[in-house]
């Protein structure tokens, strides 16, 4: 080699002159649905180096293709012993119910009546909306979610507290102000016209503002009259490319309640469609007590699943049929539903996605869970062309997990000797201890303090 130790000390790339960052570790992202594709769906390095450069994956693959590629003097982070993956994605969840997660003794509609509508009263005032969304978005990044779709409440100055403190970290995500203008107290109603009016001026200041994105927010057809519903349906097609959020069929007495509001619909999902809502970027949380007729019609209209399995069980909702929803070809991701849910953790939510599909007689393979987590949930948004693996160009949001996080999951580890066994003994036995950095963008947003 000529010129000795005459490398430059700066991080600079050859071409362009942006500063690139690698990262050297067990590299793992999926490139399609290991249901359809097998093997063929995941990209494994067991010694890897991610490339980061603007921001955006600039290469992903073997150390020794990789590192002699890398500019002179090219930053390169060991993180050997390690394993680098993409962001989590959470396709549910709600960041004003943060304080009433773990509260004892509730199903749904009650739940709602208890403990959710009391909390969500005091997102009327600002101070309080920017304190619990600061505390929201460091609890998801510190359990390595880079992207979550997310409800906040009726009140606008709540959604503005979101997205101002996901923007500050310049996180991908996706969230709306809560339409409901009946059978809720006065506290969190609002009006079917003053709620259009909230979320269209809503979605001019920050539809496409940075990496985010707005999402019309029925709570569920309960809690809005069927002028609201049908404004919600002008909304979205007003506005291309905006989101749709909402919940259907999580709990039989919402079912039978549906059915009382709505007496001329065939279903409870059906009272959506009615009204437009079931199209592409409209993420319906639970989706447990529907028919074979509503899966078919979600699927060829492109609205997609959000998998709560910790709520579900945490509410006594019911237990979600992954494979009926596979087979019907629906775009399913996963959520945590938080405050219903029991965990931010994405890996605490896939142990327990494992046991809702051990309870039908169903098996959740562990590549599949991990590419619900990450591709599968950024592909139900329709975000996989921007997130969601670590292919060429896509922006940089990724995790590194450390599998000896615990004494128990070092030793459980150490005694694997697949890649599926590891990864399942990480879904089954890991949370947020193993999250030991997340990158927002190439930027480290979190770094677990050493114990
Ligand atoms: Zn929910």
């Amino acid at each position: 080699m000529a010129g000795g130790n005459a490398a430059p000390g700066r991080n600079e790339g050859a071409g362009n002159g942006a500063p690139v960052a690698a990262y050297r570790g067990e590299i793992l992202h999926f490139v399609g649905d290991p249901a359809v594709l097998g093997d063929a769906a995941h990209r494994h390095h067991a010694d890897g180096v991610l490339v980061v450069r603007d921001g955006k994956v600039a290469a992903a693959g073997a150390a020794e293709e990789v590192l002699p590629t890398l500019p002179p003097g090219a930053k390169v982070t060991d993180c050997r012993g390690k394993l680098i993956m993409p962001g989590f994605v959470d396709t549910h969840v709600h960041y004003a119910q943060t304080d009433i997660i773990a509260s004892c003794g509730a199903q749904l509609l009650d739940w709602l009546e208890r403990y959710t509508f009391p909390a969500e009263a005091q997102f009327a005032d600002p101070a309080h909306a920017a304190e619990v969304a600061d505390f929201f978005v460091r609890e998801l990044l510190g359990n390595g979610t880079t992207t979550a779709m997310v409800f906040a409440t009726s009140h606008p100055a709540s959604v503005d507290a979101i997205f101002a403190a996901a923007h500050a970290r310049s996180m991908r995500l996706v969230a709306g102000k809560v339409l409901m203008d009946r059978n809720v107290p006065a506290t969190v109603r609002d009006t079917a016209e003053g709620g259009f009016d909230d979320s269209r001026a809503l979605i001019d200041k920050w539809h496409g503002r940075g990496r985010l994105s707005y999402a019309v927010t029925p709570r569920f057809a309960p809690t809005s009259t069927e002028r609201q519903l049908a404004l919600c349906g002008r909304l979205l097609d007003e506005h291309p490319g905006v989101f749709l959020q909402s919940h259907v069929a999580e709990n039989r007495g919402e079912v039978a309640w549906v059915a009382e509001l709505f007496p001329w619909s065939r279903s409870y999902l059906d009272v959506y469609d009615h009204y437009g809502l079931l199209r592409e970027r409209a993420v319906y949380a639970h989706c447990i007590h529907l028919d074979a007729q509503d899966r078919r019609r979600m699927a060829e209209t492109g609205a997609a699943m959000s998998f709560c399995p910790t709520s579900n069980l945490f509410l006594g909702s019911g237990l979600f049929d992954l494979r009926a929803a596979a087979d019907s070809g629906v775009r399913v991701g996963l959520g945590t539903d938080v405050g219903g849910g029991t965990s931010f953790s994405m890996l605490r939510t896939l142990d327990e996605a494992y046991k809702v599909t051990q309870m039908a007689g169903q098996t959740l393979s562990p590549l599949s869970a991990f590419y619900l987590a990450t591709l599968g949930g950024a592909a139900s948004l329709r975000l996989d062309d921007r997130i969601g693996n670590l292919e060429t160009g896509k922006e940089a949001d990724f995790i590194v997990l450390d599998l000896a996080a615990t004494p128990l999951l070092a030793r459980r580890i150490e005694r694997t000797g697949t890649l599926a066994e590891k990864l399942f003994a990480l879904m089954i036995l890991g949370d947020d201890r193993a999250v030991h950095a997340t990158y927002v963008l190439g930027r480290l947003a979190h770094a677990r303090a050493e114990a």
